[in-house]
């Protein structure tokens, strides 16, 4: 009996609810916590599973699918759970093979041919296939979670299919199961003798020409079963026939798909045009061109990118032309040439075309806010023409979206017609759910009016199934129900999708996040316009956050288990479950909520490398202060959210202190105060710098003075980086001083969710800081989460105080203010890493530290390293170390393992500097300790 214990987050080692035991051994997850993370996907839609399977082979697929039917549940196969139209939601048993069921199980160079399971990420069939100059040909922007199983499911395309094709034109063959356990291997090659393959043949031979009449091939017909490739002259391709069916047919147990070349060198060309249906016009004369892309973003989109509209040509609308084969930069200016631009750019170099890419990539996500701020919808988001069709097209939507006062952002593929939007559909009033539906049901007969599909890209799901009418005729829609019913006759294989639909505005997620929670927040969400419940529906379910091979901070937590609940998607879905109370029905005191921010290290990696800027270490605080109110809380909320009381304390003692720390008392210490018995503890200085250097309490004189911010961490543990940077901001001119009084951030009570006495402590410091703020101070900030604090979180945490908004825009760090009164450094003649401190990769940026190392002549590489792992109190607490320590060894730990030994590790953060000595060896150094070498 195989019995699922879950990543252990307390010290008594939480399990599961016990799963339920299934034929094969298979666990599925019945507690609320499971439940409320699988209620959506990437859609606006929430269906409450009944449980969750989780299968590691596929014979517990089997063994899942069969329970399910012993207790006629719906099967809802799931692969990344990015469906943006409800697809991959429903009310029965989700079968989940991300979690365990991916792998190439082979790939052969010679055939091009590699076979996988469904829940294999497409990047790692792509990294599988690199190496052979081959990749898989459709790629969807959310390349780095999704699934094959759901790519076939969904019949994904991407920027490139233009090219390169659809799933469909990949897939080979698939082995399925069916609802009733039959097993079958389709495909062209496969044998077609049984009941399915007659029904089949009857259902086409009954049907021909209708078949032929509707189901037009030009590449983006997406809505609707693929029911051409069961054509005589298509080959009888019950394989092809079946992908884009979204679970409804079939569970997909594996696939054998082909793979493309790489092209050796391509070129992209950046088209300027001056406007969107400009664009959309000329699309169609760039394809004889033979592109790789034809894909088109508009001006406000860009717009919403800070800084990047200077890296395109002028225009109001861009089409990114991707070209390969014989010189394709002169073909590429060629093309530019032929075309009425407004500029153009031709960019041979990989690292600028990817920079360019970014662009695109991410407007999904942005696209979820429009530049005011206001929210916006997917529903009619993917819909597609046939490209000669898409300028006529957009012309006549742009109509349709004035007369119903609505606005989007738009890109797309639009060298075939598809064009992405979302819209600021009201979706919390009644009346607004009535105007969503009607604009519904009139783009659909617009679409349909052009030849167009109602989806050319993300499926049907619930968003668009009921208005497949609209585009095919009854005779159509039953020859789609009687295809399903051939493999599906019970109709329990993702229920309500493509046929017998559940109505457009049923089911609506938003709905249930109108927050009842607005009154009691403690927190001021100034990006939310001041409400807990737009907050909390800023997670879109993109999925971003599940990545776990690329670059950025975003989310640590999800890398080291892999859980879902450990991503920042889990964690947004289960608050938006603790506001909606239907699944998680104790609000605040909700421990599946607790257990689930539990991992989260306040990294704040999602506020900058999330699309839609979830700021999960903020919704951690207000949780935690809500759910520990006038309660008990655990012993490390003590011990580390009052740290800088107890350094002071310590600090009148540091010789008996550090005793203590290197003594057996040491265990005792840290069982009392909730701290891992794998970490030591911090050795005290001597004397803390506000002592040491009490003369600098006074009044600054001449233009440029300054406030050097005495942070706990500097202040009583390492005072030789207060030391470094006030020698080094003195030498750049600086009347360097210290406040006349003890002050502190409230970093540590901000992180344990003791927000009331955060909210005091920071009062006090205002008041102390003020009379220098109004006197044209500035403040020096050393440990990047004391100034991220400053210049981030001030605003929500001291909702309408002036002091506060000037202290935030008067708080520097060391190299800002290096950046504006330069040093004539000695050059240092090092090489050097450097460890960023993930708030000052979320808040405050890195760019002025980077060109203070190299004006003191040191060869810096900046990691791409992720977070250290220790952030703050996290790695210190109890039951953290295991996941602390894998975050580290993710990327940061292998980075400085392998850099050469007389290499200087570079390190802001007393977090970071504290996990990279006790877990490399290495002695990493401030950049103040560093620049101060470099003093002329
Ligand atoms: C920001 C964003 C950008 C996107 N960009 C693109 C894009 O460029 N191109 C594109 O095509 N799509 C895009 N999508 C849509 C989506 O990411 C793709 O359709 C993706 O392929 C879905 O994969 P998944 O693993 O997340 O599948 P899921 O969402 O989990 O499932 C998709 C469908 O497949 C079914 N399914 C899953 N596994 C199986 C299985 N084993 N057997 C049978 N059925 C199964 C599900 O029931 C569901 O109907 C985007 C989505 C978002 C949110
Ligand atoms: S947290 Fe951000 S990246 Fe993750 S799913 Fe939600 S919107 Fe996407
Ligand atoms: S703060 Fe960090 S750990 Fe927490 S959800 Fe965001 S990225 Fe993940």
């Amino acid at each position: 009996m195989a019995h699922r214990v879950w990543f252990r987050t307390y010290p008594a080692g939480e399990v599961r609810r016990p799963p339920v035991d299934l034929n094969g051994g298979v666990e599925i997850l019945t507690d609320a916590a499971t439940l409320a993370l699988y209620t959506t996907d990437a859609s606006n839609y929430r269906h409450v599973p009944r449980g969750v399977a989780l299968p590691r082979t596929v014979d517990d697929v089997v063994a899942a699918v069969a329970s399910a039917r012993d207790r006629d549940l719906p099967v809802i196969a799931r692969g990344g759970g990015t469906s943006v139209a409800g697809n991959a939601c429903g009310p029965g048993l989700v079968v989940d093979t991300s979690r365990h069921l991916g792998g190439v199980l082979s790939l052969d160079p010679s055939t091009r041919l590699a076979r996988v399971l469904p829940g294999t990420v497409l990047d790692d069939l792509q990294a599988a296939a690199a190496p052979h100059g081959l990749r898989f040909g459709p790629d969807p922007s959310t390349h780095s979670r999704c699934t094959l199983g759901g790519m076939i499911g969904n019949n994904a395309c991407g920027s490139h299919s233009v090219a390169w094709g659809r799933t469909v034109d990949v897939v080979r063959s698939l082995e399925v199961l069916l609802y009733d356990g039959t097993r079958l291997r389709v495909g062209p090659d496969e044998p077609t003798e049984g009941r399915i393959f007659d029904e089949l043949r009857a259902l086409v031979r009954d049907n021909l020409a209708l078949l032929r009449k509707e189901l037009s091939t030009w590449p983006r017909r997406v809505s609707g079963y693929g029911l051409e490739h069961l054509l005589p002259e298509n080959g009888f391709d019950v394989a092809k026939a079946l992908v884009g069916s979204e679970g409804t047919c079939v569970t997909i147990l594996e696939a054998t798909v082909s793979l493309a070349r790489l092209p050796d060198r391509k070129v992209l060309a950046v088209l300027g045009f001056p406007s969107d249906i400009a664009a959309a016009d000329a699309a169609p004369s760039i394809l004889p061109w033979s592109p790789l892309t034809v894909e088109g973003v508009d001006a406000e989109l860009v717009a919403m990118l800070p800084g990047r509209a200077g890296d395109l040509p002028p225009g109001g609308a861009w089409l990114f032309v991707e070209l390969a084969g014989d010189d394709p930069a002169s073909r590429a200016r060629d093309l530019a040439a032929s075309l009425d631009l407004t500029g153009f750019a031709v960019l041979d170099d990989p690292a600028a075309q990817r920079r360019l890419w970014r662009i695109r990539e991410e407007g999904a996500g942005l696209a979820t806010r429009l530049a005011d701020g206001s929210e916006a919808w997917p529903g009619w988001e993917d819909a597609a023409v046939p490209p000669e069709r898409l300028g006529a097209y957009l012309r006549e939507f742009k109509e349709l979206m004035r007369a119903h006062g609505r606005r989007s952002v738009v890109y797309g593929h639009y060298g075939e017609g598809c064009l992405h939007l979302r819209l600021d559909f009201d979706l919390l009033s009644s009346g607004g759910v009535a105007d969503f539906r009607r604009f519904l049901e009139e783009a659909a007969d617009l679409v349909a009016a052009h030849g167009g599909s109602l989806s050319g890209e993300h499926g049907d799901g619930q968003a668009r199934s009921e208005l497949l009418s609209r585009m095919y005729s009854p005779e159509m829609m039953d020859v789609f129900a009687r295809f399903k019913a051939i493999f599906d006759p019970a109709g329990r294989m993702n229920p309500g999708i493509l046929v017998a639909p559940r109505p457009i505005d049923a089911d609506l997620r938003v709905r249930s996040t109108s927050s009842s929670f607005e009154d009691s927040v403690f927190l001021g969400y100034p990006e939310d316009r001041g409400s807990f419940g737009q907050a909390m529906r800023r997670c879109v379910g993109v999925g971003k956050c599940r990545n776990t091979s690329g670059g950025g901070v975003m989310c640590p937590s999800y890398r080291a288990t892999r859980e879902e609940q450990h991503s920042t998607r889990g964690r947004a879905h289960l608050l938006a479950e603790m506001i909606n109370g239907e699944v998680v029905t104790d609000g605040w005191r909700s421990t599946e909520v607790r257990d689930a921010l539990d991992l989260c290290l306040s990294c704040k990696g999602c506020l900058s490398d999330c699309p839609v800027d979830v700021d999960m270490a903020t919704y951690k605080a207000e949780f935690l202060h809500q759910h520990h109110r006038r309660r008990l809380r655990p012993a490390s909320h003590y011990s580390m959210g009052w740290l800088p009381l107890w350094l002071r304390l310590s600090a009148r003692v540091p010789r008996l202190a550090n005793a203590v720390g290197r003594s057996r008392l040491a265990g005792l210490v840290k069982r009392l105060g909730g701290i891992a018995a794998e970490r030591e503890l911090p050795t005290f200085a001597p004397s803390p710098f506000t002592s040491s250097r009490a003369d600098l309490r006074r009044k600054a004189s001449g233009e440029r003075r300054v406030v050097l911010w005495p942070d706990s961490f500097n202040n009583y543990l390492t005072p030789s980086v207060l030391d470094a940077a006030h020698e080094v901001l003195t030498a750049a001119g600086y009347d360097v001083v210290l406040p006349d009084r003890g002050v502190c951030c409230g970093l540590t009570w901000v992180s344990t969710g003791q927000l009331g006495i955060a909210r005091r402590v920071l009062d006090r410091t205002l008041s102390v800081l003020a009379p220098y703020l109004e006197d044209g101070y500035e403040v020096a900030g050393l440990e990047p989460s004391c100034t991220a604090l400053f210049r981030g979180d001030l605003p929500a945490l001291m909702p309408g105080d002036a002091r506060a908004e000037l202290l935030a825009s008067r708080t520097f760090t060391f190299a800002e203010l290096l950046e504006r009164a330069p040093i004539p450094f000695a050059a240092l003649d090092v090489d050097a890493i450097t460890q960023v401190h993930c708030h000052q990769h979320a808040v405050l940026g890195f760019g002025a530290d980077e060109s203070a190392l190299a004006a003191a002549g040191v060869r810096n590489t900046t990691l791409d390293s992720g977070c250290c792992g220790l952030a703050g109190n996290f790695g210190f607490e109890r039951g953290h170390y295991d996941v602390s320590k894998a975050v580290a060894e993710d990327r940061m730990l292998p980075a400085i393992r392998a850099a050469a030994p007389d290499t200087v590790v570079v390190s802001d953060g007393f977090s970071c500097r504290t996990q990279i000595a006790q877990e490399s060896g290495r002695t990493p150094v401030h950049l103040a300790e560093l620049l101060r070498r470099a003093l002329p």
